[in-house]
């Protein structure tokens, strides 16, 4: 079995889904719907979340032939080449040891290194444990092996992963773990860096915030889900904060010197009110964040929130996602007009732009440099303006990398 050749449509399309929110089912849909149309004589294999979680639903789609749980997808190579069809999920809570997982990249230069799956905190919004299983991690030492194959291949940033990374360690007895994992990967070369994705605020090791300050390889980045400023909506989403120690939380990062810090935020969850929705204007207004996603609440079949009464309608919903989306993006805005004049850190990206080159520093903020061409390696840029949602910047320096000239 061999990757199709870009461009051409293969024998078998393999479909891997997410069912965090209502909309990513019905993009799910209609992409399969879409390929379908497109390549009628390919076999339409769908796996992820989606399928763990509504095998069926997605088994009656037109074209698809097979669906395939999580740790079923695991064996898809001999699954397909045993010509398997129909469905096939098993228990997703069953407690299964984390495997190696074939990274996922981002073009040349970033990869994601999965070192946690699964959670066990059960806030009443989300799927995340009832698809993904119990929280279980990745032995530091087979994590490290990853690192080091990233590296060989020619990784500059690996972006360490996880359903609830935070709690990584937790079920092989190793409390802070992850900053260990963290210094570890670092020390596997000299100029490469390590980024983290989201943490739950309740479960952030001080030693990371530490961390942040002195680790120069280490992204002052953090993801930061407050998902609502309100204590009373917090409760009812089972969340183990409050926003009072969000707020806190974010004045010791901030103390360490400048990071990008993003957060996810809930709109319309169930008894949800004009007063509660003002208290998190509020709080999202006076924290130091640098970008705020903003999502409404989607009713996820099995959790306990889709039992809450007073649901909030649509149109209220959209209306409060807006007013939100504005508060977030003007914090943005913010944030880029504040770097104008300082030197980052920046890797390019693997996407090509027109008149220079895409690349992101280590506080996670796009930067344009333009009439450069791409280059290996993080070098230092010098900050100088603001365009739509990137920095405009100019390669002063860094380490001595070789240029490259081709695209492949
Ligand atoms: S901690 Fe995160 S993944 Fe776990 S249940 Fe809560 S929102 Fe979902």
């Amino acid at each position: 079995m061999r990757p199709a050749p870009p461009g051409s449509a293969g024998d078998v399309i393999v479909v891997n889904t997410c069912t965090v929110t209502s909309r990513a089912d019905q993009e799910a849909r209609q992409l399969i719907r879409r390929l379908a149309r497109e390549s009628p004589a390919a076999k339409i294999v769908v796996t992820g979340c989606y399928a763990q979680r509504a095998p069926e639903e997605l088994r009656s789609l037109p074209g698809v032939s097979a669906v395939l749980g999580i740790a079923e997808r695991e064996e898809i190579g001999e699954r397909l080449r045993g010509g398997q069809e129909g469905v096939a999920v098993g228990p997703a809570r069953a407690k299964r040891p984390l495997a190696p997982s074939i990274p996922l990249h981002f073009g040349r230069t970033r990869a994601l290194l999965k070192v946690q799956d699964g959670c066990d905190s059960f806030c009443t919004y989300c799927v995340v444990p009832y698809v993904r299983g119990r929280a279980r991690s990745l032995p530091l030492g087979d994590a490290l092996e990853q690192g080091h194959r990233l590296l060989d291949a020619g990784f500059d940033e690996i972006v360490v992963t996880g359903a609830d990374l935070g709690s990584y360690g937790e079920d092989l007895g190793q409390r802070g773990l992850l900053p260990r994992l963290v210094k570890s990967l670092l020390g596997l070369g000299r100029t490469h860096r390590v980024r983290l994705s989201s943490i739950e605020p309740n479960k952030i090791d001080p030693e990371i915030v530490t961390m942040l300050g002195s680790e120069a390889r280490l992204c002052r980045h953090l993801h930061l889900p407050l998902q609502s400023g309100s204590d009373t909506v917090l409760r009812a989403m089972k969340r183990a904060y409050r926003a009072t120690d969000y707020a806190a939380l974010l004045g010791r990062i901030s103390a360490r010197g400048r990071v990008g810090i993003g957060a996810d935020v809930i709109v319309g969850f169930p008894g949800e009110g004009e007063r509660e929705f003002e208290e998190t204007m509020a709080v999202v207004e006076d924290l130091p964040l640098a970008y705020l996603h903003v999502f409404r609440y989607s009713t996820r079949p099995g959790t306990v929130a889709a039992r809450f009464p007073a649901q909030v309608g649509g149109p209220t919903a959209r209306e409060r996602s807006e007013r939100l989306r504005e508060l977030g993006d003007a914090k943005r805005r913010a944030f880029l007009r504040s770097l104008v004049g300082s030197r980052l850190p920046v890797l390019p990206e693997s996407r090509a732009v027109e008149d220079g080159v895409l690349a992101r520093s280590d506080l996670y903020a796009p930067v344009l440099l333009r009439r450069e061409r791409p280059w290996r390696g993080i070098v230092e840029a010098q900050i100088t303006g603001v365009e739509g949602d990137a920095l405009l910047g100019v390669r002063t320096g860094g380490p001595d990398h070789a240029d490259v000239s081709t695209s492949g």
